[in-house]
């Protein structure tokens, strides 16, 4: 295959964020696939770019995925673009570039924005490690049990929400992490409302309420990582703890470290302890 696929990010609002040479790319390759041609046209419009538009989403991907294969063994070279920002993040394209990477197809990107990584930038939290968690589920249960798992998480944690279920995510994230969880929520970034509130998970829920144009739009949710202590026996409490100890170690002892292990007195230790050590 002689022909490359370029994957070209585009703006998450303002026509003006692409780059120079994502506009000379998109001008010069043979075809444009894009998730929504409709809303795609008007960003190539503005920049008098009059390429044939196809639609790749994810409905249609892998169906395209042939007629991409060919066109490129053709020589022909094609760029794949999506509503906002980089494609294939919390877009399609995965299982495209997953195909064409195993036929051996040249697949280059053209970087350029993306919400997550313009939120980030101007969250003023913990940055040196940070998880993209995407949208949690719809579904409130498996919502919970997904926060549940990233309660403890120590790094900073970037998730996408919808105007629909603004209010529940945030809601969900106050039942498993707690109110005071600091977190940055940009909204509408690049776009006129652009707006960002800083302060904890409570206040978040307060801010929301107060005004129904705050839960409008596209938003992106920082959340600062766990800050609590993370060792495996800051989980456990002193109950558990001591009976742990106890099946192995003779009472003294056990008392002993886990009064280490856990901050509790010395004595009060020995005498869970020796409770404890009667019911086993
Ligand atoms: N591929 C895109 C990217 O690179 O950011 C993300 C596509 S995903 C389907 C759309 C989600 O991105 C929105 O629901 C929102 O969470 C976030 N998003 C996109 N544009 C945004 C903006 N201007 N401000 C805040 N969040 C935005």
């Amino acid at each position: 295959m002689n022909g490359t696929l370029y994957i070209v990010a585009t703006p998450i609002g303002n026509l003006g964020d692409i780059s120079y040479r994502a506009v000379e790319t998109l001008a010069t390759v043979e075809r444009i696939y894009a998730e929504d041609t409709r809303n795609s046209i008007r960003l190539l419009q503005h920049y008098s770019i009059n390429k044939p538009l196809h639609a790749l989403h994810d409905h249609n991907e892998e169906r395209k995925i042939n007629e991409i294969a060919l066109l490129l063994a053709e020589g022909k070279d094609l760029a794949l673009i999506s509503d906002a920002g980089t494609p294939l993040i919390s877009d399609p394209g995965y299982k495209l570039v997953r195909e064409l990477a195993s036929q051996g197809a040249n697949i280059a990107p053209i970087p350029g924005a993306s919400a997550a990584i313009a939120a980030l930038s101007i969250a003023g939290l913990a940055t040196d490690k940070f998880t993209f968690e995407g949208f949690l589920s719809a579904k409130k249960q498996a919502r919970l049990q997904q926060l549940k798992a990233l309660k403890k998480q120590s790094h900073t944690q970037i998730y996408y929400e919808s105007s629909h279920r603004i209010v529940a995510c945030v809601d969900a994230m106050i039942e498993v992490m707690g109110g005071e969880r600091q977190v940055v929520l940009a909204r509408e970034l690049t776009k006129l409302y652009e707006q960002v509130f800083r302060g904890s998970l409570r206040e978040l829920a307060d801010w929301l309420q107060a005004d129904s144009n705050h839960q409008k739009g596209e938003f992106v949710l920082i959340l600062a990582g766990f800050a609590g202590d993370n060792s495996p026996t800051a989980a456990l409490d002193n109950e558990q703890l001591l009976t742990i100890l106890l099946e192995d170690l003779p009472v003294k002892q056990a008392a002993t470290l886990a009064a280490k292990l856990s901050g509790m007195s010395k004595n009060e230790a020995y005498k869970r302890a020796l409770q404890i050590g009667r019911q086993l």
